[in-house]
Formats: structure tokens, sequence, C-alpha cells
């Protein structure tokens, strides 16, 4: 699938003049300063929309392979999350943070919960590294997250569950998103959204909705308006 043909979703469900989510329409140019050398990114967003959620975004081939979390990862490998596919996202939107306007697909404070680096783990039978979009496509997928928070292996994991629990959406199959044990785990679970801090600006949910377009103090927090 390619990179247009997966944000096209993304884009159908929004009006551009309304959000300030990124249309991702200038993506390839954004992008243009990674290379194939740089560790894809992964961002974990709380966004507080008719039902509080956390979406677990993973860039996969120039797109964020997105999840919503209703519970968040959690960091104790007990907890098995129950992990929702949502559209394919621009990369831009990592960096999101703020208010989609009440009314609008999605309408609710988003704040970047964690952000950083992973590393796919998945191997064949033949320990063999298989590529990662490989890996979720055969429907299980390990990785290292290298994040501020959230540090450490995890799985995503797909199973076919009663159609209830994909949103009424018939044909969309869920995953398990659960933290496989290797590396220090605290096993201190998920913090409360609605006091948890953003990784890019330390504001919780409460400040963004306050004043969505306050400016930023960490050094990657340049707006575009
Ligand atoms: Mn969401």
């Amino acid at each position: 699938m390619s990179e247009k043909d997966g944000l096209r979703t993304y884009r159908g469900k929004r009006h551009f003049d309304r959000t300030s989510e990124p249309s991702g329409e200038r993506a390839a140019r954004d992008e243009a300063a990674r290379t194939a050398d740089d560790d894809p990114a992964f961002v974990v967003q709380i966004h507080d929309a008719s039902t509080m959620h956390f979406d677990f975004r993973l860039e996969v081939d120039g797109v964020l392979k997105s999840w919503s979390v209703p519970k968040g990862p959690s960091t104790d490998p007990h907890d098995k999350r129950l992990a929702i596919p949502t559209e394919d996202h621009p990369m831009a939107y990592r960096d999101f943070e703020g208010v989609i306007p009440e009314g609008e697909y999605g309408g609710g404070t988003v704040i970047v919960w964690d952000q950083g680096t992973y590393r796919p783990t998945s191997h064949d039978k033949r320990n063999r590294p298989v590529p990662f979009g490989e890996a979720l496509e055969k429907g299980h997928a390990t990785f290292d997250l290298r994040g501020e928070k959230l540090r450490g292996r995890f799985a995503l994991t797909r199973f076919h569950g009663r159609e209830e629990a994909s949103g009424g959406s018939a044909r969309k199959p869920t995953w398990l998103l659960v933290r496989t044990g290797s590396g220090g785990g605290s096993g201190r679970g998920t913090p409360d959204p609605r006091r948890a801090r953003s990784a890019l600006s330390g504001r919780t949910l409460h400040q963004v909705a306050e004043a969505p377009d306050a400016p930023r103090w960490e050094p990657n927090g340049g707006e575009q308006k």
C-alpha cells in the first residue's frame, strides 16, 4: 500500500480548515531529513475524546500505524491491553498536541504522553529478522521501545475477537498490546490519563485544553500555523 493510499482514510475523516491536526500533505518533504538508518519513531498520545483513550502509533513505511488503546500501554507484563486498529496517521502527527474542535472527527484534547524510537525484534523460525510491516501483516510483532516513559520489549498480537470489541466495525480485528517482560520492568502500569503530563510540553490534558496555543518550552516545540 502506498503512502498516499495509507493516508486517504485519515484525510477523509477530517476538515483541515477546522482542525489543527497535520494533513500530512507535506509528509515527503518534512521527512526528507530522516534516513533509512534512523530508528523508526513511536508516539503515544492521550486523547480525551468522547471516550478517553491512548493512541499508540509506530512508524512503519512512512506512516504511523495506529491503535486506540482504551486503557493505555502498561509496563506490567501481566496486563494485556486491548488495541483497536485505527487509520494510518501522517508522520507529522507524532508532534500533535492540541484541541480538536467539538463536532470534528475525534473532537477533544490530545497530548503527547510518550515518544521515542523503537527497534523491531521479530525473527522467523531460522532466527532471521522479519521486516516490521511484514510481522504486523502476519499478526504478531515484537519491538523494543525507547521512549521517555516506555522502555523495553512489547508485543502486538492480532486476534479475532467478537465484533463488539471493535466498535461495531465487523471486519476489524483486534490486537493485544503486552509488555513482554524483558528489561527492568517497574510494573507500575499506566498513570491516570487526567494527571499524566506531556512528554513534549510537560502539560496535562487540562492545561492544553485551557491554552492549546501556548508556546512550548521544549526545543522541538516549533509551532507551525
Ligand atoms: Mn484517538
